[in-house]
């Protein structure tokens, strides 16, 4: 392909995308696909000879966008968003096109320094403390395991790196039942085992218990195990519960263990100032991650992390190869150091465009949006009879079941919701996602998609209590 048909072609797939743009919400949520619908129309080898982009474009449209789940769409209220927004899809088409690899501050300068920059400025708009410095990260699951592999080599003062575990470590890791799971996966990984990962109970808000916390630390270290890592979670998945972080934190300081908070969907809500009670406490954290690609509108990947010690990040992921050296090491960040790739896209130029772009002040009105959306909604679904809401709603994601008063059996309930969300999920109007709390089927409502407004919140209330009631054959 020259570039006068690249040219050409660009132009005709921005219309298409923005095109797009204003139709995915008409779109079906879901994709009505069964298993391998999608394979089966897919040739067995690449083409040997060179084919048009017309019709690899067709096909685009043809076979992939019928198989594909609409993110994009404000009726998608499942899991958490995977947001994006104008800009941030913008700055993805030049970091595409300028195919930098930013692993040192040599290979483009202007990334490093842009990255370095786009962090401060991020972390001063979530009022994070000062001693914070960060890094962008391809997703939360990657900063959690580099804040592990910092606590580890902390811990053991750099000697797993040099010589690996030697059998005698027994270092634990805390975090509460309803952490996320890319906790354990990191856990695994680290090298620690997940036998030594230790989950905490929660209280009835779902956040973790302080004093079971405390008491498990101190049964470790009675059994002459090392206490190493609290995971503290501001946000949790399931229900976005609130770790209490100003204990949490006063627990780590009093037996010197290393505190992470995993804040990878919340953090966002750091932008308005009503919110940053969620972070009392940051101060004491070592490390803090959260996701712009989830809910601050910047395309996926993009993870935010922040240390309070960067010599011990650097420490624990410096390697210098004779080709890697550059006569500016002294003097520059090289991002390589700071993480476990050697290669780096351009991810920090998507933040610029978004910040500058919406401004601080749109950024906080959208997320006052979102929330407030929620709240209403929360309100609604608490004074409806035959629903009932399962955990607090502190931010813009709702847990909640149809129960109907006159069923009161648990198994019968868990049966319904699912056969509910079944239903929500094959109508392609409405995509919702559920999770187990207190071991019951719960159904989950994010409004936080980027272009969500009262009317899709509306309409999906609407929808949630006609199918429930033809269920019950209402
Ligand atoms: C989504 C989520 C993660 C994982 O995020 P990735 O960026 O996909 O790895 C981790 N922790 C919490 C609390 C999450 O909500």
């Amino acid at each position: 392909m020259d570039h006068t048909k690249f040219r050409e072609h660009a132009h005709k797939l921005v219309d298409w995308m923005a095109d797009y743009l204003d139709q995915a919400e008409d779109y079906p949520v879901t994709p009505d696909v069964e298993p391998g619908d999608i394979l089966q129309q897919l040739p067995d080898s690449a083409p040997e000879q060179s084919e048009d982009f017309e019709t690899i474009f067709d096909d685009f449209q043809d076979i992939i966008m019928p198989g594909m789940t609409h993110w994009e769409s404000p009726n998608f209220m499942g899991y958490f968003p995977a947001n994006k927004s104008c800009p941030s899809v913008l700055a993805e088409m030049l970091t595409a096109t300028l195919g930098a690899q930013c692993m040192s501050w040599l290979t483009s300068p202007a990334a490093t320094e842009l990255e370095e920059q786009v962090m401060e400025w991020l972390r001063k708009l979530l009022d994070l403390p000062a001693s914070f410095t960060g890094v962008i990260q391809s997703t939360a699951s990657t900063s959690t395991l580099c804040a592990l592999l910092m606590a580890r080599e902390q811990a053991s003062d750099f000697r797993i790196n040099d010589e690996g575990f030697q059998g005698d470590e027994h270092m634990r890791i805390y975090c509460s039942s309803e952490t996320h799971s890319s906790i354990e996966k990191d856990v695994k990984i680290a090298g620690f085992g997940k036998h030594n990962l230790r989950k905490i109970p929660v209280d009835k808000t779902f956040g973790l218990k302080p004093q079971a916390l405390e008491e498990a630390i101190r049964e470790d270290l009675e059994n002459g195990l090392q206490p190493t890592a609290v995971i503290a979670t501001i946000g949790t998945t399931g229900s976005t519960a609130i770790d209490p972080l100003e204990t949490i934190g006063d627990i780590c300081a009093r037996y010197d263990v290393f505190l992470h908070v995993d804040a990878a969907f919340a953090g966002t809500a750091l932008l308005v100032p009503e919110m940053r009670w969620i972070a009392n406490g940051m101060e004491q954290a070592d490390s803090f991650v959260f996701n712009p690609h989830k809910w601050m509108f910047t395309n996926f990947d993009c993870s935010a992390f922040y240390v309070q010690d960067e010599e011990l990040l650097i420490r624990t992921f410096a390697i210098l190869p004779e080709y890697l050296k550059t006569p500016e090491d002294q003097r520059v960040k090289n991002y390589r150091d700071w993480g476990i790739p050697l290669g780096r896209r351009f991810r920090a130029l998507k933040l610029w465009f978004v910040m500058r772009s919406f401004g601080a002040e749109g950024l906080r009105k959208k997320i006052r949006q979102h929330i407030e959306l929620a709240q209403g909604l929360t309100t609604q679904i608490q004074e409806h009879p035959d629903f009932e809401l399962l955990a607090p709603v502190p931010l813009n994601t709702i847990c909640f079941r149809f129960h109907p008063a006159h069923i009161s059996d648990e198994a019968k309930l868990d049966e319904i919701n699912e056969q509910l969300l079944t239903r929500i999920q094959q109508s392609g109007k409405l995509f919702l996602t559920h999770t187990k709390l207190n071991d019951r089927y719960t159904i989950r409502i994010v409004i936080g998609n980027t272009n969500v407004e009262k009317r899709h919140v509306d309409n999906a209330w609407s929808l949630i209590q006609s199918f429930s009631s033809k269920l019950i054959g209402g």
